[in-house]
């Protein structure tokens, strides 16, 4: 695959080019926070930390309009109304540069829900269609990072269209696709080999940051077997203050609640991200909640990341190991240490 090369200083005229053709979304700092957001020339682009948020809105926004509607009398039958639907899919050509591999590999796990069988979610495959991925190599892992736990890695191209990596003096761009390619052909000089091999040492020197990988398999079972186990997830979430911003981080959260606003004889159809962790996620209209404390809701989140979903889907772990819920926590929960105390904590004695 082709391997590009692109100076430090360079990085805002090619953005800027990209803009020209694409809807181009890079990490902006916006005071303490890195949120992603449409490049233009005043953006403070920041490359070099961890984003704050992943890019899961340039495909999942938090708020979107699904369709709107309008009710139409009929001239020659007043009594008779008929409704008119106009979808909205937005399927403009977009660019993501600069987020991490694992937030590319969290599309995956959003993928296997919305594009099945059953269910295809047009809204979702459209963007998902339009975008390409340009991922940068985590140099330097931070202590929250566990991509190599879920089958990820801070070099991973999995989901990725571009891997770019930082080397001394700029990026070296390795394709990863057939359209990654056509992406990067076109505006960035050939790599040469000292620079790819700079980039192999970048990635391989990471890759041995993140030190050995835990295999959280066993808690698909291990999660089951402590369903009931009400003193465990007390304990668990005692900290937890139900602000919700381990599942508003997540890339691999994909609830979402569905509102119409309506005026006069028309209306639009909103789709906004929900949460798990809100005590009125699960409440019914009756007032009964089947989750009515906070344990009960952890326990969904992290059963459903580490067992429900894995069940469902071949094994595979709804959590791309990003850290963003441990790092952004105000309350210190971490879910590796959740999944792995559920791993080794006895099974719960049968009640006498
Ligand atoms: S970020 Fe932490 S405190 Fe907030 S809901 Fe999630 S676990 Fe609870
Ligand atoms: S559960 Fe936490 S670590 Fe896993 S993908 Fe979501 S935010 Fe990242």
């Amino acid at each position: 695959m082709v391997a590009k090369f692109l100076a430090y200083n360079e990085l805002d005229s090619w953005l800027a080019k990209m803009a020209e053709q694409y809807r181009t979304i890079v990490p902006r700092r916006e005071g303490d926070a890195v949120l992603f957001g449409p490049y233009c020339e005043s953006a403070s682009v920041e490359l070099r930390v961890r984003p704050t948020q992943s890019p899961k809105n340039a495909v999942f926004p938090q708020c979107e309009a699904l369709l709107t509607y309008k009710y139409n009398k009929n001239p020659e039958e007043p009594g008779r109304v008929e409704v008119e639907v106009n979808e909205h899919l937005d399927g403009t050509p977009t660019v993501v540069v600069g987020g991490r591999p694992c937030d590319a590999a969290g599309f995956n796990v959003i993928d296997r829900v919305y594009d099945t069988d059953r269910v295809r979610d047009l809204n979702y495959l459209t963007r998902r269609e339009a975008t390409l991925f340009i991922s940068m190599t985590c140099a330097k892992p931070a202590t929250t990072c566990f991509c190599n736990w879920v089958g990820g890695g801070p070099a991973s191209p999995s989901g990725s269209d571009v891997l770019m990596t930082p080397i001394a003096d700029g990026y070296v761009f390795e394709a990863v696709t057939e359209r990654g390619e056509g992406l990067i052909k076109a505006d960035l000089i050939d790599a040469s080999d000292a620079q790819v091999e700079d980039a192999r040492a970048v990635k391989e020197a990471a890759e041995a940051a993140m030190g050995d990988p835990v295999d959280p398999s066993a808690a698909r079972e291990k999660l089951l077997e402590h369903f009931d186990d009400v003193e465990f997830w007390e304990a668990e979430a005692g900290k937890c203050i139900s602000c919700g911003t381990c599942t508003y981080l997540c890339p691999t959260c994909y609830c979402f609640n569905i509102s119409d606003e309506k005026f006069g004889h028309e209306g639009v159809r909103l789709r906004t991200w929900d949460y798990c962790m809100s005590s009125l996620f699960t409440q019914e209209a009756s007032g009964h909640n089947p989750r009515p404390t906070k344990a009960h809701r952890l326990k969904n989140r992290v059963g459903h990341k580490f067992s429900y979903y894995p069940s469902l889907h071949d094994g595979n772990i709804a959590c791309c190991g990003c850290g963003r819920c441990i790092k952004s926590c105000p309350a210190s929960v971490d879910i590796r240490a959740v999944v792995l105390n559920a791993i080794a904590a006895p099974a719960p004695q049968p009640e006498s």
